[in-house]
């Protein structure tokens, strides 16, 4: 039997477990964290990420998830500059990540080993194999070490790597009652999300632009329209991490019989959401490639041919709309909003036509 090692056990490196166990390989998963999970946060899962959960045999994402609806996007004093009109889009669900997580490894088989506390410091490889940490073999390697990835760090040891995008993320669940569909309100150089998950909770994300490492409370927002303050209010635990993504042009996602994955491959900013449900994508499309060849270096330069260039689009793409967002002149800000408004109204005329 084929043997795999997933480095990473996050929602990129879960799945790709799932999937490499489903096409009969025996996969060790090593996480150095002393337990398997997520944080406390939501995350939008789109549509092409859920049917590829769907085909590994993880069921339940969309019994456990809301189906976002269109609901517009907001300026800081409430009004209205795209309201919650059918846009005719296509829209992710949204789930809690320690819920995605769980129905992920709840897949897990005898053909998956975890082993967490485990930190993966070296990786090499030779003809027949790649070692890690020089004790455990495998025939392939799967990296799916986030954005800090060692294993990228050792196949690329002069890739710039991460760069900061010049501003903060803050993330929380907010046990609070409310009557609103959720959106996006956007101001100058900082913006705020929110959506209800399937246990009435509230998932809210925000972000404003200051020097990388700083703490900071997400207080600018409290006097923001209602209920953002509420939100807030009802949040006991916030999260904040500065947004990275990877700097372009991207790596090769393989090397020999090693592989990157997820954020480790190609991390971009969360403002497309996307990054997660990439990920997902990509195990989706190594496991695809692995049964169309027998030969795992032709499976690895195929799936690096298909996933590098989709996944460098969507880092570019949510670049630009988080520059967009995090914009701080005035006049800048205006113009947006104003084609935003007039954009909203043309794709919903389309819509209904
Ligand atoms: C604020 C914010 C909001 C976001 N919202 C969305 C969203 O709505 N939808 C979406 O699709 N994406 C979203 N994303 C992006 C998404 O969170 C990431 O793309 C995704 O979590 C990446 O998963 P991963 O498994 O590739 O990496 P990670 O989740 O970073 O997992 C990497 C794992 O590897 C482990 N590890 C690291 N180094 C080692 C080592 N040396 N040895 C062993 N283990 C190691 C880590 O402990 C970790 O568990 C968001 C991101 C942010 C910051």
């Amino acid at each position: 039997m084929s043997t795999a090692i997933v480095v990473g056990a996050g929602i990129g490196g879960v799945t790709a477990a799932v999937a490499l166990q489903r096409r009969g390989w025996q996969v060790t998963v090593l996480e150095r964290a002393p337990e398997l999970g997520e944080v406390g946060a939501g995350i939008s899962v789109w549509p092409a990420a859920v049917a590829v959960l769907e085909e590994l045999g993880v069921k339940g994402v969309e019994k456990a998830s809301v189906q976002s609806k269109p609901a517009g996007m907001r300026k800081p004093d409430g009004r209205w500059v795209v309201s919650a009109a059918d846009l005719g889009m296509e829209l992710p669900v949204m789930i809690h990540r320690a819920q995605l997580h769980d129905l992920v490894t709840a897949e897990f088989g005898p053909a998956v080993t975890v082993r967490t506390g485990y930190d993966v410091r070296t990786v090499t490889q030779d003809a027949d194999g790649v070692t890690v940490n020089g004790e455990l073999r495998a025939d392939l390697l799967v990296a799916a070490d986030g954005i800090r990835s060692a294993v990228r760090g050792s196949m690329y040891p002069h890739y710039a790597g991460p760069r900061y995008s010049g501003f903060t993320g803050y993330r929380g669940i907010a046990d609070v009652d409310l009557d609103d569909g959720g959106g996006e309100t956007w101001g100058r150089g900082q913006l705020f999300g929110f959506a209800r998950l399937i246990d009435g909770r509230y998932y809210w994300y925000a972000t404003a632009n200051q020097p990388a490492g700083a703490t900071s409370e997400p207080t600018v927002f409290e006097s923001w329209h209602d209920p953002l303050p509420r939100l807030i209010a009802g949040t006991e635990k916030i999260l904040q991490n500065d947004i990275y993504d990877l700097t372009l042009p991207l790596v090769p996602f393989a090397q020999g019989r090693i592989v990157l994955l997820g954020d480790a491959a190609h991390a971009m900013t969360p403002n497309l959401g996307r990054g997660a449900c990439s990920a997902i994508e990509d195990a989706g499309a190594l496991v695809r490639h692995l049964g169309r060849t027998g030969e795992l270096r032709a499976a690895l330069t195929a799936y690096d041919a298909e996933r590098r260039p989709a996944t460098t689009k969507l880092v570019k793409r949510s670049r630009a709309v988080g520059r967009l967002g995090q914009t701080e002149n005035p006049v800048l800000c205006t113009v947006r909003d104003g084609l935003f408004a007039v954009g909203g109204k043309l794709v919903a005329l389309r819509a209904r036509k």
